[in-house]
């Protein structure tokens, strides 16, 4: 392990991103202090799931093995339509895990305070300077060798730098919830798999369905945004136990829960740093849901982003963040691609989509870093 020197950084953002970008820095022996701009650390949307990749940067963290009982591997990923079965796929043994985000985030706050990461509650970042400074809304100047915009998709670390940015929106959205699983009122079926319910006619409405562990049950339920009952919050019991009427055990106590309907969106940043400062997750890269990977990538880019700003090969931060970006990019652009794709043209539902080009994020281990690029 390499040491950080003395080093010191300042992490924006309490979510997935920032807090593997603080655990594996304070891993590498740099002092990290963490801002969550909330009056508590709570992770926002219901369920969630972690592919290869991501896992690897948790097993590295030492987070993973806590995480094991709290979440499952479902055996396939089926697609339906209409209620027909389209796909069933394993992805050849692939390691992937489906949990609530409450879990995940506990255990990464659980994992990065053991390994000396210092947290800050209430504290808001306003802005950051690439020379190496943070400013919170209370007035306080904070210096650091090195910045870590987690800040999430509305990243005021990025906008007060001025990070050049295209956004992109699309036609869905999905309201996420967690569910007890009654998993005995379902009727026939494996109610273990990953289930990716799609309608089209005689409008569009999709359930996936998740099950996180024995007890907990993740749906998110898209519907267009043009769709203005299938995007209501709670959702409408009537209209979606019509057209999904063998789920209404799951959609019941669905419709008895508040929520939050969030329609996709892509950004793509001319750069993902300015001198000492450095953007990862939604600040970064915000990404369309079909592959699952916004998380996953954050996850990678944060952990690669330590072990290369750790490296004694690079002379200055900012050389170590450049070397990041060209090395790790390519990986989380062609997943931010394909999931705009997936998301314009709604394909996701022909089923069989998890191809072996699909799943290059997915099968990608970071903590490996030997030739990047390979497999
Ligand atoms: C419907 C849907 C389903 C998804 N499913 C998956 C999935 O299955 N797998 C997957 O890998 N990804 C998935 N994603 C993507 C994933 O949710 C995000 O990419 C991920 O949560 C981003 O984490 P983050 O830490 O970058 O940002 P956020 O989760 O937004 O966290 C940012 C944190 O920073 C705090 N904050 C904000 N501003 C400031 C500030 N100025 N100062 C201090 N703190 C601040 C916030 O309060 C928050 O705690 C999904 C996304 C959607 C929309």
């Amino acid at each position: 392990m390499v040491d950080g020197q003395g080093r010191h950084a300042e992490v924006a953002g309490g979510g997935f991103a920032g807090l593997a970008a603080a655990a594996a820095l304070a891993q590498r022996g740099w002092s990290v202090t963490m801002h969550e701009k909330g009056a508590e650390l709570r992770a926002l949307g219901a369920g969630i799931v972690m592919w290869n990749n991501s896992l690897k940067v948790l097993d590295a963290l030492g987070m993973l093995s806590v995480l094991i009982p709290r979440s499952m591997t479902p055996p396939f990923y089926e697609t339906r339509v209409q209620n027909e079965i389209v796909s069933q796929e394993d992805f050849d043994g692939l390691h992937w895990r489906t949990m609530t985000r409450k879990d995940l985030h506990q255990v990464m706050v659980d994992g990065a305070m053991r390994l000396g990461v210092e947290i800050r509650v209430d504290s808001e970042v306003v802005a950051a300077d690439p020379s190496g400074w943070i400013e919170l809304a209370n007035g306080e100047r904070r210096e650091a060798d090195l910045v870590v915009g987690a800040d999430g998709v509305a990243s005021k670390v990025r906008e007060s730098i001025g990070f050049g940015q295209k956004r992109s929106r699309y036609d869905d959205g999905i309201t996420r919830l967690i569910v007890p699983r009654n998993k005995e009122k379902l009727g026939p079926g494996n109610w273990d798999n990953v289930i990716d319910f799609w309608r089209f006619e005689p409008r569009v409405l999709r359930v996936l369905y998740v099950p996180c562990n024995e007890n907990d049950l993740y749906i998110a339920l898209m519907a267009p945004i043009a769709d203005k009952e299938g995007s209501t919050v709670p959702i409408s019991l009537d209209l979606w136990a019509e057209h999904f009427p063998h789920l209404r055990p799951i959609l019941e106590p669905a419709a008895k829960l508040h929520g939050r309907y969030d329609g996709y969106q892509t950004n793509v940043l001319d750069t993902w740093s300015a001198g000492s400062v450095a953007l990862v997750g939604d600040a970064g890269h915000a990404m369309c849901p079909a592959l699952g990977q916004g998380a996953g990538c954050a996850l990678v880019n944060a952990y690669t982003l330590a072990q290369n700003v750790s490296d004694p090969a690079f002379l200055t931060i900012a050389d170590a963040l450049q070397a990041w970006e060209i090395e790790e990019r390519p990986y989380t652009d062609r997943c931010q691609s394909r999931s705009a794709f997936f998301a314009d043209t709604r394909s996701m539902s022909k089923g069989n989509q998890f191809t072996d080009e699909v799943l290059e994020t997915a099968k990608y281990d970071p903590t490996a870093k030997t030739a990047l690029g390979a497999l």
